[in-house]
């Protein structure tokens, strides 16, 4: 039998193209790549991967993915979404694994000028070349639009089984997830942090402040963010899930009321008693109640102190 790898978002498109090669008798060995701004595997993924009958890979790319991030050759999209190198790096990770999983082909869920970026005719054929995989991806939805791959000519594919998909469209996908009884559709694709106006601000402080680490980003993902000074930043919880993942970081200062009744306060970088004051006026701000001290943990060791609490203008000014 014969197997093909897959790039798989957890989208419509990348779900469907993974059935449309499987019903031609060919093995698909599915990959998530993890950049760090996509979710990981969920039940959902699980679940198609169980009743469809593909396996399911989580593949880490996040310090590669951050290296690309720092200084796209093809730039940027909309917003902080680097589409074309993010692919070439995908694909390449895709083709050294090729060998291991002794896949002959790869998959992905391309569609022909679905998106302004990366999904154009030229560009895909470029992303082919800069990946080497000249004629080893195979795009079902858009194929019968391509020049034939090689799995085609081979034999292994049968072009006439694939499709001609064109454009944003998705009333013919819509009809595909119908035919394959996929109930419940996914998003077209996985969901990129990358594609979030309000997440890229975030992340473009960290860009400027040369702090973008897989770690910060992790912490992107979670509570309200101050940028205190160049080098220190706050981060506090929005809520008891938040406040215990924040707590139960190694390092790092931390600021919280001292009857709980607050946020916690992650204090990261370089800081002074100034910084401190701040994050403390801060955790003051979203605290239950205005007269309470605050414990100010540093390495194991507790502090009681009382802050004066910032205001709502200022608090625009450190958000990010
Ligand atoms: S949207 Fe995000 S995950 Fe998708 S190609 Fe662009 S950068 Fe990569």
């Amino acid at each position: 039998m014969h197997r093909a790898l897959a790039l798989y978002s957890g989208g419509l498109d990348s779900l469907l193209s993974i059935l449309i090669v499987k019903e031609q008798k060919v093995e698909v060995i599915a990959l998530k790549f993890l950049t760090g701004f996509v979710f990981p595997l969920k039940e959902q993924d699980l679940f198609y991967s169980q009743n469809f009958g593909f396996q399911i890979k989580e593949i880490d790319i996040k310090r590669k993915f951050l290296t690309v991030l720092k200084n796209p050759e093809h730039g940027y999209g909309k917003n902080l979404n680097p589409c074309i190198d993010c692919k070439i790096l995908m694909l390449r990770e895709a083709k050294q694994l090729m060998l291991e999983y002794e896949a002959s082909f790869i998959i992905t869920g391309e569609i022909v000028s679905q998106r302004p970026m990366s999904q154009k005719r030229l560009l895909l054929i470029h992303i082919e070349k800069e990946a080497s995989l000249n004629g080893l991806i195979l795009r079902p939805l858009s194929a019968k639009l391509l020049v034939a791959t090689k799995p085609e000519l081979d034999g292994i594919i049968d072009r006439d089984s694939l499709y001609d998909i064109c454009g944003r469209g998705r009333k013919k996908q819509f009809s595909l997830a119908r035919k394959y009884g996929i109930e419940k559709i996914p998003q077209p694709s996985g969901g990129c942090l990358l594609t979030d106006p309000l997440f890229c601000k975030k992340v473009n402080d960290l860009l400027t402040h040369d702090e973008l680490t897989v770690e910060n980003v992790e912490l992107l993902k979670i509570g309200r963010h101050f940028r205190l000074s160049e080098k220190c930043k706050a981060i506090a919880g929005r809520d008891a899930e938040e406040n215990e993942i924040l707590l139960n970081r190694q390092r790092g200062i931390f600021i919280y009321p001292a009857d709980f009744k607050g946020p916690v306060i992650l204090i990261t970088g370089e800081f002074s008693d100034r910084e401190i004051d701040k994050a403390g006026s801060i955790c003051l701000y979203y605290s239950k109640n205005k007269n309470v001290p605050m414990i100010i943990k540093i390495n194991g060791e507790e502090i009681r102190k009382n802050f004066n609490i910032i205001s709502a203008e200022e608090i625009i000014k450190y958000r990010i």
